[in-house]
């Protein structure tokens, strides 16, 4: 956000509104311990720790030398949007003319492209919470109304077809979901995405679009297959479908991302928007990118990776619940472990001394953001806190972030020094004292 001792008529209002995303803000504390000298276990990355795989990187190489660098077509490389649009067949059954498709600089700007696209003011957006921060950031800058769909732990973070149905109003204009999930590793069932199905047919106009991320489409555990709304019956011609590269092929610095709009029109209105932004992508990363969709190899690099997540996931969600004044549920997919620290909170004192804080600075904190700014400076782990995924309506509710995006001994010492962070009050009491003003 703005400090608000920024002069209140300098920016649009819409800038007065937008959040931030914690994820890239920890970065500078980091860099500030390290360079006092201390190690710090990084348990906050969002990318895979994983090369970027050899056939994405040869051809890449290959296309700079053949001086592929020019201008070139808006909607993405119609090579591209072909592959793209077989990937849709192969794993999700959907016919999709690759004029349909959109190649646009990652996954993340489908969000703002898709408030542009079809949100006014005062529109509805119903989004997951806890969820990737910029689907509340966003509806806020672009002027609609965040209305948080809340993932509860004892539904192992899913939601039921009838908490939905109780969201949507006749002013509910876009339903963002997102399975696998960030930050909770929740995902549901053929099952479950049909009841969700069936209540948006029964309660949406089909001007109600649904934004579906599907970033983390293939990292899903214990044999889950991935399971898109827009296989459902007559919800492909309702459904934004938003995916990428950063995650499948581990290569978040391509900025290759792509969306799937329900018509060859609406696909015309993001290439426009992409135009406005854009002009155009790389076309030597989009070539790697075709070829990370074709390659033969491809599929068994996709597994290796998928499966070295899941050891880690298997281990360190033993390692957490380990952990007194912690319960962890176990992720279906994604590469995060979610643990509800309540325990940990209430035994550090956390929750008391929040109370004690003056009203602006408890506004922009809370019991999970002290232990995990604890964690920082008095342990040196880097995890992310439960507002770090969307802010409205979250009191009461204490989680942290941990990605397991490391190698396995690292995670391990991690979990270790969380395990020493859980009980250590006095350091707790010390951090309130000296450094937690500075740094909250
Ligand atoms: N959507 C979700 C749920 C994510 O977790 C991320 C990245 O962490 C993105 C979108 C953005 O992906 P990209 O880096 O391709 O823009």
């Amino acid at each position: 956000m703005l400090s608000p001792d920024m002069p209140r008529k300098l920016f649009a209002d819409r800038m007065y509104r937008i959040g931030q995303e914690n994820a890239f803000k920890i970065g500078p504390h980091i860099t500030s311990l390290e360079n006092e000298g201390h190690r710090v276990v990084r348990l906050n990355l969002g990318e895979p720790d994983f090369e970027m795989p050899f056939f994405i990187r040869d051809e890449v190489k290959r296309q700079l030398d053949l001086g592929n660098a020019r201008y070139c077509d808006p909607q993405g490389l119609p090579s591209l949007r072909k592959a793209i649009a077989d990937q849709m067949k192969r794993m999700r059954g959907l016919t999709v003319s690759p004029d349909q498709v959109v190649v646009l600089p990652g996954g993340k700007p489908t969000i703002g492209l898709t408030l542009h696209a079809y949100c006014n003011a005062g529109d509805e957006v119903i989004y997951p919470s806890p969820g990737f921060p910029i689907y509340e950031s966003f509806s806020l800058y672009q002027g609609a109304k965040p209305v948080p769909l809340h993932l509860k732990e004892e539904n192992q973070f899913a939601f039921t077809a009838e908490e939905l149905d109780r969201l949507i109003t006749a002013k509910t204009r876009l339903i963002m979901l997102n399975f696998p999930s960030n930050p909770t590793g929740g995902a549901v069932t053929e099952q479950q995405m049909q009841d969700i199905a069936e209540v948006i047919r029964r309660k949406c106009g089909p001007e109600v679009r649904i934004y579906s991320d599907e970033i983390y489409e293939y990292i899903l555990f214990d044999g889950r297959k991935h399971v898109s709304i827009a296989s459902c019956p007559g919800m492909q011609e309702r459904t934004v479908i938003c995916s990428g590269c950063s995650k499948t092929f581990a290569w978040p610095g391509g900025r290759i991302g792509y969306a799937v709009l329900p018509s060859e029109e609406e696909a015309q209105v993001f290439k426009n928007l992409n135009i406005h932004y854009f002009s155009c992508l790389p076309p030597f990363n989009q070539e790697g990118a075709r070829v990370a969709f074709e390659h033969a190899e491809s599929s068994a690099t996709i597994e290796r990776m998928v499966r070295t997540f899941e050891h880690r996931r298997n281990v360190m969600i033993r390692k957490i619940n380990e952990i007194e004044g912690i319960h962890c549920q176990m992720p279906k997919g994604a590469f995060y472990l979610f643990p509800n620290i309540a325990g940990v909170c209430e035994n550090l004192g956390a929750l008391d001394a929040y109370g004690k804080l003056p009203g602006d600075l408890r506004q922009r904190t809370s019991p999970a953001t002290l232990f995990q700014m604890f964690l920082l400076y008095h342990h040196y782990v880097a995890t992310l806190d439960r507002n770090a995924f969307g802010c409205i309506g979250t009191e009461g509710q204490h989680y942290l972030r941990l990605s397991i995006a490391s190698e396995l001994g690292m995670l391990e010492e991690g979990a270790a020094r969380l395990q020493e962070a859980a009980r250590d009050r006095a350091g707790f009491e010390k951090f309130m004292k000296t450094t937690a003003r500075e740094v909250i």
